[in-house]
């Protein structure tokens, strides 16, 4: 029996991952689950799952979940701080990271130091602290498992290859809505059209970035830390099918990839059960639903997030936290109409342009970076407007 704390239960990674649970209640038992703002749901779950405990981190709603629970024997807390306590709890065998953006950073340190095991959803925790986190992550024996579907690829071709050293892997991306747009097109493109997904069932920050190729420029720098690459071993493919989730090649000349349908729940049970497979009911990839599987080179002019996130992690330091924080306001501004889809990009290069590099930040210097990367975004898009 396996117990989680699951932060960020209500969000998409979230509720999947409470999915799983509901269908293998012999292998897996909630003790934590957490939630930003949606009180509603976390309330629901609580009732389902009888989890230890619940924490909402938008304190305003606290009274309404203890009112909600009261007649249950679950402990109830609210606030960031509660989240980054209770990962350390002795009870908890595996921390499922899926919360969104910077907010993971903090609670995935304390569990690291706790020597917990992480299912890591929140990429942006890799992003902005990767040199930290690696160095933790072996001063304290953790365990990071990527539940992103890429990385789980990788992790699943490299199964058996303990002593042999990769060449370079290939994330495939699936070009998100917009791939086939001219850049002309890409400037007006609503919030709208660009959270409707071709394949993947995601929540809106990511959906959004999938949509402007960040993402696969915040999972080039996830796969640097998690799989120990240099930059010129990461490329990057249009595979707009989204069933080879990303290849490995080794020194030998030989390739391997991993398929299978667009489907979190596959690498959440995977990263939940790593290194066993165990028997799902989960819908089957059959070959002959598939005429053919395509790749496209990606445009570095149409998508230049992806060409930032490059070099972002070619200069590292705080450049990567300072690229993140300025996504996530840009992302945010894009989705309230205060921007322009290409205006997003924009936003972030101008902050990157003003900040000045140090190497080896610490925590400390990575909260601050993170605050001054966010206030100039802000600057910047109110002179848009
Ligand atoms: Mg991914």
């Amino acid at each position: 029996m396996k117990r989680l704390a699951i932060l960020g239960s209500t969000g998409s990674i979230g509720t999947q991952t409470l999915e799983i649970v509901s269908k293998y209640p012999d292998r897996f038992e909630v003790e934590v689950l957490t939630a930003n703002n949606n009180v509603d749901l976390l309330i629901e779950q609580a009732i389902r799952f009888q989890p230890d405990s619940v924490i909402l981190v938008n304190e305003s709603n606290y009274k309404k979940l203890q009112n909600a629970l009261e007649a249950y024997p679950i402990k109830v807390f609210a606030g960031a701080a509660a989240v980054e306590q209770i990962v350390s709890s002795s009870t908890i065998d595996i921390v499922v990271t899926a919360m969104v953006g910077y907010s993971g950073l903090k609670p995935t340190i304390q569990a690291i130091k706790a020597g917990k095991s992480i299912a890591l959803a929140n990429k942006e925790t890799l992003v902005v602290a990767g040199e930290l986190i690696s160095r933790l992550v072996q001063e304290n024996g953790a365990k990071i498992i990527p539940v992103d579907s890429e990385h789980s690829a990788i992790l699943q071709c490299l199964v058996g290859e303990l002593n042999n050293p990769i060449e370079k892997i290939t994330l495939t991306a699936s070009g998100g809505p917009f791939r086939t747009l001219t850049a002309k097109e890409l400037e007006v493109v609503s919030p709208e059209q660009a959270l409707a997904h071709p394949n993947w069932n995601m929540g809106p920050k990511i959906t959004i970035d999938s949509a402007s190729m960040m993402n696969k420029g915040l999972e080039v720098i996830e796969a640097k830390w998690l799989f120990d690459l240099r930059p010129d071993q990461i490329e990057v493919i249009i595979h707009p099918q989204s069933i080879i989730h990303s290849f490995v090649h080794f020194s030998d000349g030989s390739v391997k990839a991993q398929l299978g349908l667009p489907d979190m729940r596959l690498p959440i049970v995977y990263a939940l059960e790593y290194p066993d497979r165990i028997t799902t009911d989960l819908p089957r990839f059959e070959l002959k639903d598939y005429e053919s599987l395509t790749f496209e080179q990606v445009d570095l002019k149409k998508f230049r997030n992806l060409a930032l996130a490059f070099q972002a992690i070619e200069e590292g330091g705080i450049i990567p936290c300072a690229m993140n924080a300025a996504n996530e306001i840009a992302v945010e501004s894009f989705l309230a109409g205060r921007i322009r889809f290409l205006e997003m990009t924009n936003v972030i290069e101008e902050v990157l342009l003003g900040m000045e590099n140090t190497l080896n930040p610490d925590l400390e210097l990575l909260e601050d970076t993170d605050r001054r990367a966010r206030e100039s975004a802000l600057r910047i898009i109110k002179k848009i407007n």
